[in-house]
């Protein structure tokens, strides 16, 4: 029965609701390992054997949200906090651009000290220093406005997790100001706007059942998003969800074959999250499906801060010579054999979604 409803996974690309429940309560290793066969066929296929880098810069971790899971949550009074300043930005890319990286992905908190307008100055600057490599944003809601005026200003990618399809599970990991329907209203805003657009959850966050993750499935479906970051729940103790069980290296590795088989076109990130809950999370990633990794770009002076989740900091900086941090050129070249030793390769490239091209176009 599992095997069939594999078989028309991959046929149809997608299940229905009982049927994606039927799967994901059937999961075995036996099964996960036939689905990971498909997934990287399908992800060869694609993107044969590249992994795109995206060079990942946290610029600031004030944030105006209070999420019961993430520990840079408003009401965190435990972590210092820190706002880059552009010039500094613009000095992670020149580095980053010196190493191979070709994307940049800001990340942030929803930081009302950087204005729309400043966001939208930093991606200019970006995009003028360096035209031939794509920007990626991820700075949580906005007016659809502010999307369209990012995006004039060069902004590519916009990554946009939904966290739950569910909206009741949406309300028991969020505070009554976080609307489930504007984080979906969101994600379809800027995927009218033209931008290549991520969204995701995490797995094993608390009170998830495997209807919602059927939830999950089916609003992926339904978005046909061009990119999609999933990672395991882990608790941060400054965080209501701090004594909350992690989510399991095995359901996220299940959910990247489902979901690598569903969208075979889709970016998918090997994240951090999987990198921290499991020494070789990031190649059992690329096993599963993944074909990108984000290695971490911030200043090694305010790593730690950017705190959502315990393990973080370690598991993004774990590169160490001498008893020192290793800084950012030892840490991809680590990847890079770590992706060598799996049969992948850490490739110089936008790696921009190959949505409609055919395979013989590749
Ligand atoms: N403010 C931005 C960026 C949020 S941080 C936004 O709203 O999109 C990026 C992602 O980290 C979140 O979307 C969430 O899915 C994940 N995250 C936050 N806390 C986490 C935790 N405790 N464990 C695992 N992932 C977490």
């Amino acid at each position: 029965m599992r095997k069939i409803l594999l078989e028309k996974l991959e046929r149809e690309r997608v299940l229905s609701r009982s049927e994606f429940i039927t799967l994901l309560l059937g999961y075995d290793e036996a099964l996960a390992e036939r689905l990971f066969e498909r997934a990287r066929h399908v992800r060869e296929k694609y993107y044969g054997k590249d992994v795109f880098i995206r060079g990942l810069i946290e610029f600031t971790n004030y944030c105006k949200n209070d999420c019961y899971y993430c520990g840079i949550r408003a009401s965190n009074g435990r972590i210092g906090r820190y706002r880059l300043k552009p010039e500094e930005i613009l000095g992670c890319c020149e580095k980053g651009y010196a190493l191979g990286y070709r994307t940049f992905v800001l990340q942030g908190g929803e930081d009302a000290g950087y204005s729309p307008e400043k966001i939208a100055s930093l991606v200019e600057a970006i995009k003028r220093s360096h035209p031939d490599c794509a920007v990626t944003l991820s700075v949580g809601e906005h007016p659809r406005e502010v999307y369209q005026r990012w995006f004039d200003a060069g902004a590519d990618r916009y990554l946009l997790r939904h966290e739950t399809a569910d909206e009741e599970h949406y309300r028991s990991l969020h505070p009554l100001s976080c609307l489930p329907e504007n984080r979906k209203r969101c994600l379809y805003d800027l995927k009218q706007i033209g931008y290549q657009v991520g969204c995701g959850f995490m797995v094993g966050s608390p009170g998830q059942k495997a209807e919602h993750l059927a939830e999950d499935l089916l609003f992926l479906h339904k978005l046909q998003p061009e990119m999609v970051g999933i990672g395991p729940f882990i608790p941060q103790r400054d965080t209501p969800f701090g004594d909350q069980p992690a989510g399991s290296l095995e359901m996220t590795l299940f959910l990247l074959g489902i979901i690598r088989v569903m969208l075979p076109d889709v970016l998918l990130p090997a994240t951090t999250a999987l990198g921290t809950i499991h020494p070789q999370g990031l190649e059992r990633g690329m096993l599963a499906g993944a074909n990108v990794c984000m290695p971490n770009l911030t200043p090694e002076r305010v790593r730690g801060q950017y705190a959502l989740y315990e393990g973080k900091s370690e598991a993004d900086g774990k590169a160490t010579e001498n008893g020192k941090p290793a800084g950012v050129g030892k840490a991809l070249k680590i990847l890079e054999r770590r992706m060598d030793a799996v049969g992948y390769r850490v490739v110089v490239s936008r790696g921009d979604c190959r949505r409609g091209l055919a395979a013989d176009e590749i």
